[in-house]
């Protein structure tokens, strides 16, 4: 089936099984089942820096690829395909230098989006508060405005590459302000505390951290666009990394497919391949039809990105839908795989399995997404 709609994505899914092949099959297994406490991999984000996937559809002058949003969502698309949070840690640092390059000034973008880009630099996206998820205009994190810039207090919880990033965009009011406001903290300094959170469940090689600010420190010129407008500013950031999501959904969906076609070939029971069961051929065509339907949703949100149009609907929809085909192929490669799928050791089903439940809770919850996708087709 050709997955294509646009020619130029079979030279990214090459590229991307290139570099699979020379460093996310050797470190894979290694990341995923690494001991407690797990350690952000440095060395794997920087080939993805090295390779040009984190600055993907960033601006050339500002060290990306300059390649379009449909090229970046099969980018990343295949990457979870081979393995999903490798993947991830490749859209984080997207996602979080996304507000950088669309509400920063030039000196900003000039400053942080090529660190950001070749991966010399881990940047975090520092919205969620242990108080503050799906309502994350409920932030309590505050900025003190004093003579030299801005000094922050706050907690933050569930922050990717909280625990090793270099640089986050912190989401918080500014004090007497009742609007978020977003900054650029660099980590470096005493008052920044973050640790990699315990016994995460799927997506290991992509740490998660929780984050502590006392009295951090940042320069006026850090603040980001202008105050106030910091909620606008994730939402934006949010909706173009929903479609992310949606591609991580078709990449774990596909592989969850291809997996449970080729094990169905070669199990036999009764005297015959499993494949010849009406029973599992019917769950194979549910999946490759939902696969295809998702495929085509995300495709269709980062046409409407890359044409300049209006795609936050779009994007909701893809990464609902997304989000839960995964979930349900690889719940049926799991029965599919039976005891094979439930013990890791025999393939990829069990890691699959946890690494997938996490799209419909990360970037706006499933229940999130709905909202969003009522009130534009229903109105508020
Ligand atoms: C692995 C991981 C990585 C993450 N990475 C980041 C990151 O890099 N940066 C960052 O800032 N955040 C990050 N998050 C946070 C993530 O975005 C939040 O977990 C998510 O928004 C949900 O917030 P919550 O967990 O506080 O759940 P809550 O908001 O407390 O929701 C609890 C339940 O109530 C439902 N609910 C809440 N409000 C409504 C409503 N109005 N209508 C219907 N149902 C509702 C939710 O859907 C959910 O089912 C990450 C989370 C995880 C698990």
């Amino acid at each position: 089936m050709n997955k294509n709609i646009d020619e130029r994505q079979q030279a990214v899914r090459d590229e991307v099984k290139a570099f699979a092949e020379k460093h996310i099959y050797p470190n894979s297994e290694e990341l995923d089942r690494m001991p407690e406490p797990r350690k952000f991999p440095r060395e794997l984000y920087g080939e993805l820096g090295k390779a040009g996937f984190i600055g993907y559809c960033m601006p050339k002058e500002l060290g990306g690829q300059g390649k379009s949003h449909l090229e970046y969502i099969t980018l990343v698309e295949e990457l979870c395909y081979h393995d999903p949070a490798i993947g991830l840690l490749c859209a984080v640092g997207e996602l979080a230098t996304h507000p950088i390059l669309h509400f920063g000034n030039d000196e900003q973008k000039k400053k942080w989006v090529p660190k950001c880009a070749s991966g010399e630099i881990v940047p975090a996206f520092v919205l969620t508060e242990p108080e503050a998820g799906s309502d994350a205009a409920n932030q309590k994190t505050e900025a003190v405005e004093t003579d030299d810039g801005y000094v922050i207090n706050g907690e933050k919880i569930f922050i990717m590459h909280g625990d090793a990033a270099d640089l986050g965009v912190v989401f918080c009011k500014v004090k007497d302000q009742p609007k978020l406001s977003a900054i650029l903290v660099e980590t470096d300094q005493s008052g920044w505390e973050g640790r990699t959170l315990k016994n995460k469940m799927g997506m290991r090689a992509a740490t998660t951290g929780g984050v502590i600010m006392k009295d951090v420190k940042a320069p006026k010129d850090a603040l980001l666009g202008e105050i106030g407008k910091g909620f606008r500013y994730a939402m934006t950031t949010l909706d173009s990394a929903r479609i992310g999501v949606s591609a991580q959904g078709v990449g774990i969906a596909q592989r969850a497919l291809d997996e449970a076609i080729a094990y169905s070939k070669k199990r036999v029971a009764f005297g015959q391949p499993i494949a010849k069961l009406q029973a599992i051929q019917w769950m194979i065509a549910d999946m490759a039809t939902q696969v295809a339907a998702t495929r085509h949703m995300c495709y269709h949100a980062a046409k409407m990105q890359d044409a300049g149009e209006r795609f936050s609907l779009e994007a909701s929809m893809a990464k609902l839908h997304g989000s839960e085909t995964a979930r349900f192929c690889v719940d049926r490669a799991m029965q599919i795989h039976a005891g094979y799928g439930y013990i890791g050791e025999f393939s990829q089903i069990e890691k699959l399995y946890r690494d997938q439940r996490v799209l419909e809770i990360y970037e706006g919850t499933s229940e999130v997404q709905r909202l969003v996708i009522a009130g534009n087709v229903i109105g508020r």
